[in-house]
């Protein structure tokens, strides 16, 4: 089926799965993966359980980064004889941060159809759910692991005129914001948005720099993504409304010091104000 509804022999379909919450998984992507002839999959083990959950009974083609190069030419001539294919990856969207590009810039170039199946990607949820503005965003991907690369990188990310989205390892969040601050964003809002759609789903909010230090002392656990906003945090609450959400985390069993944090780093509060109305 193609955009418009209709059957179009020898489409590849970039269908997006889900990162997390299976019920994101649209009737039109399971309708989609039914139809084809095969999905290619980034990891066919894993989306083995996303298509016995789903009954979906298409084989399954492993197309990695390892060998997309080799596989490509081979799939395009499949689409050419008329199958339809389905890319997925592991999770998310394919093409961003994992593979698929090769694959759908050839595709294009033969001139055969190529028609997305929208749906989840950890870009998009964390944007969204960030509390930053989102009609401007520049998207990082995973940022270079080292060397020269890596300072460029952090330093166009902290010179940025609006939001920056990066995916980051948990282990490495800390050390990232810390670096982020050091190349000069250290007042900038920021976001890690941390297990989207799962059970344990977090938005953290604050500075670079003050992520960086809550980071470091207790480091997240699961998948991140971090938002970093444009100029200075939103100014605090008034205080009544501070008070009442301090009534909320106590009602869900945080401690006067986590409270304190919270005020300070999701509420921007100033630090006696937080230090009071959380241990008063
Ligand atoms: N293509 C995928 C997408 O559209 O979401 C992203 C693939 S990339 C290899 C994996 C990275 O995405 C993780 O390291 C993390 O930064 C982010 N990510 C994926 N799922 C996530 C989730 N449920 N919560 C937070 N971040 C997630």
């Amino acid at each position: 089926m193609s955009a418009g509804g209709e059957r179009v022999p020898g489409t590849l379909f970039v269908v997006s799965t889900p990162i997390g919450h299976l019920g994101d998984l649209s009737p039109r992507a399971v309708e989609v993966l039914r139809s084809v002839a095969a999905i290619l999959a980034e990891d066919t083990r894993h989306t083995r359980h996303l298509t016995d959950r789903f009954d979906i009974p298409t084989p399954l083609v492993s197309y990695h980064e390892h060998n997309e190069a080799e596989r490509t030419p081979g799939l395009v001539a499949r689409l050419h004889a008329g199958e339809s294919l389905a890319l997925v990856s592991d999770a998310g969207t394919p093409l961003l941060s994992d593979p698929g590009a090769r694959l759908v810039e050839a595709v294009v170039a033969a001139g055969l159809p190529v028609s997305p199946v929208p749906g989840p990607s950890a870009l998009l949820a964390a944007l969204v759910g960030a509390g930053l503005p989102a009609d401007r965003f520049t998207f990082f991907g995973f940022l270079p692991r080292k060397g020269r690369d890596r300072q460029e990188a952090l330093g166009s990310l902290a010179a940025l005129p609006h939001v920056g989205v990066v995916y980051e390892a948990a282990n490495r969040v800390a050390e990232t914001l810390a670096e982020l601050a050091a190349a000069g964003a250290g007042e900038r809002p920021a976001v890690v948005a941390r297990e989207l759609t799962k059970q344990f789903e977090t938005f953290h909010r604050g500075t670079v720099a003050s992520l960086a230090a809550s980071m470091a002392a207790e480091p997240p656990r699961g998948e991140v993504v971090l938002v970093i906003g444009a100029g200075a945090p939103a100014p605090a609450p008034d205080e009544a409304t501070l008070r009442a959400h301090a009534v909320r985390c106590r009602a869900e069993g945080m401690s006067a010091r986590e409270v304190q944090r919270v005020l300070m780093d999701e509420m921007h509060a100033p630090r006696n104000l937080a230090y009071r109305i959380a241990h008063g």
